[in-house]
């Protein structure tokens, strides 16, 4: 039985609104459907004319790869496209496969499907993939439509852009944000993971090494520039409840940013989740161990007084497990799992050994903001302290914002009862999280602590001076004091300090160290009976 043309196009027709002909110079060559209703314009008036006209300019270099990485016979897509503007202003979105027929002159056949508007362009940054790849694997599991995590490691990138220079890596970059974009589910479904790694979801097919050899095509316009691309590919057929596979997802990423294609692979996402277990299972013991044996070590980092000379103030405790490495992903799981307390309380207790062996010391140790809300904490802090009355008036809490507070009334309760022991309050990582001005209206602070991203972006002349300098304002109104953190040169230092802020701590003045540096002799030392007098305020330091 042989199926006319007709009857063809009735098959195609079913499951679309609007059927395109593209000829190999990029020209409409037929167009049937309901085009006005998806496109703004008849489809009389699309014959003829340019796909790219019909294409909204952010997606066309994405079409463009997808077409262009169609071989006879290769079907691409879904893609999900922003139509090109129409008269009437509307935006419009359609999805789009498209299907490059064998001996029909390399024209390509795209069918349209009508789709809500999209909200973003390009590729993602790791969390929101995470929670796209997430999300398409739930649907999935309803549709039982197949799909894989590739992961694709560049060689030779960092070497093109040298030779191509800021203007022609631009085009380079867009070139692989395009290609990378059009290979994925949706058009919607790729990161970029540093440099010259990706990650996209796409529909279970073929195998990796042909998406990795298309990539290069697409993105290489000279193969005299030697680019080379490896890739790896995770089945994400998942079984288990969402919050494990978005752990899994999370751990897999990380294992590709840290190590790329040499690190260990899974095969599939379940087989991910597994090991994502295992791991938090490990790392639970050795931090509940760590913490019980109190097998960490602290580090000190100074914090002048930009009002005094910059003179030594006091320096921030920072904890470190072994190595020297950011204890960040530590704390952030310890935060998630709950056992974050029994590691504040630990290290305030270190804290208040090192006060009281050493009276020259300020110390601030950073508490999160999970903490914060326990009683118990309260309860061992005013315990520890009362063990230890050379200490009082010297300690100072930075509360962190690696964890939302939950209950601001209750923490607000708690660390007027600290302040009442002589602690000075600090909210740290000011501006880094949503909730930094509700902190600030409702918790009794001493010093608010600008999160280091500002300071850092001021070098770039951005609107961060603006935005500091009217925190200070307000600070100044409710009495409170304010730190820069991550000062790194003389100019994030003018610029802090022309905006009126009290404190300053960065490489500027000392990296973090096993020892505290020496005060400078201008620092008033703290007087020789702190307990007697109830510091409530950093003022009275000086
Ligand atoms: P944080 O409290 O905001 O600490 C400042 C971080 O910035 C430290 O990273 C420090 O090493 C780094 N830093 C200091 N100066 C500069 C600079 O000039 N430039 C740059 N780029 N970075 C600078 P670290 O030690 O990796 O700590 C990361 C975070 O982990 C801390 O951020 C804090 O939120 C948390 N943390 C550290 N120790 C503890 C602890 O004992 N308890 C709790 N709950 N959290 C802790
Ligand atoms: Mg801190
Ligand atoms: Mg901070």
């Amino acid at each position: 039985m042989s199926l006319g043309p007709q009857r063809l196009l009735g098959f195609a027709f079913a499951s679309a609104d609007l059927l395109l002909e593209i000829t190999q110079d990029g020209a409409i060559s037929f167009a049937i459907g309901a085009s006005e209703a998806l496109s703004g314009s008849a489809e009389t008036a699309l014959v003829g004319r340019a796909w790219r006209d019909f294409v909204d300019v952010r997606d066309r270099m994405m079409l463009e790869a997808l077409l262009s990485g169609l071989k006879d016979g290769g079907r691409g897509g879904p893609l999900v496209i922003s139509l090109a503007g129409a008269a009437d202003g509307v935006e419009r979105a359609a999805s789009m496969t498209a299907f490059r027929m064998p001996g029909n002159a390399g024209a390509i056949s795209c069918a349209f499907s009508r789709a809500a508007a999209k909200e973003t362009h390009g590729l993602h940054d790791k969390a929101k993939f995470e929670t796209t790849a997430a999300a398409l694997i739930e649907t999935a599991k309803t549709t039982g439509l197949e799909l894989e995590l590739a992961l694709v490691e560049f060689g030779g990138l960092a070497a093109l852009r040298k030779v191509l220079g800021s203007e022609g890596s631009k085009e380079l970059e867009q070139r692989l944000t395009a290609a990378i974009c059009s290979q994925s589910h949706g058009g919607n479904a790729a990161a970029g993971l540093g440099a010259d790694r990706f990650a996209l979801v796409r529909q279970k097919g073929e195998g990796v090494e042909a998406l990795v050899q298309r990539l290069i095509k697409l993105v290489s316009t000279d193969a005299s520039h030697g680019l080379t691309a490896t890739g790896r590919a995770m089945g994400l057929k998942a079984d288990a409840p969402p919050a494990q596979v978005l752990r899994a997802l999370r751990f897999s990423l990380d294992n590709f940013i840290k190590d790329g294609m040499a690190g260990e692979a899974s095969l599939t996402i379940d087989e991910a989740v597994d090991r994502s277990i295992k791991r938090t299972l490990v790392e639970v013991g050795v931090l509940g161990q760590a913490v019980h044996e109190k097998r960490f070590q602290l580090v000190f980092q100074p914090v002048v007084n930009l009002k005094a000379n910059s003179a030594l103030h006091h320096h921030e405790v920072l904890v470190r497990f072994g190595d020297d490495a950011s204890p960040y992903p530590m704390i952030r799981m310890a935060e998630e799992l709950d056992m974050i307390e029994p590691l504040d309380i630990a290290v305030v207790e270190e804290t208040i050994a090192r006060l009281t062996a050493d009276p020259s010391l300020r110390l601030a140790a950073n508490v999160s903001g999970r903490t914060i809300v326990s009683p118990a904490f309260v309860v061992a802090v005013r315990s520890m302290l009362a063990k230890s009355p050379l200490a009082a008036g010297r300690l100072l809490l930075e509360i962190t914002e690696s964890a939302a507070i939950d209950n601001l009334a209750l923490a607000d309760q708690h660390l007027k009862a600290l302040r009442g022991e002589g602690c000075v309050i600090c909210l740290d990582d000011f501006g880094a999280g949503a909730a930094s001005l509700a902190y600030l209206q409702q918790l009794t602070l001493d010093i608010v602590k600008i999160d280091g991203r500002f300071i850092r972006e001021l070098q770039h002349g951005g609107r961060e001076s603006t935005f500091i300098r009217h925190l200070v304002h307000m600070c100044t109104e409710l009495g409170v004091k304010t730190l820069a953190e991550m000062v790194e040169n003389t100019q994030a230092e003018d610029a802090v300090r022309r905006a009126g802020v009290d404190y300053a701590q960065g490489w500027l003045y000392g990296a973090p160290a096993e020892r505290p540096s020496q005060p400078e002799p201008s620092v008033p030392s703290p007087p020789a009976k702190p307990a007697a007098r109830r510091v409530g305020s950093v003022d009275s330091w000086g």
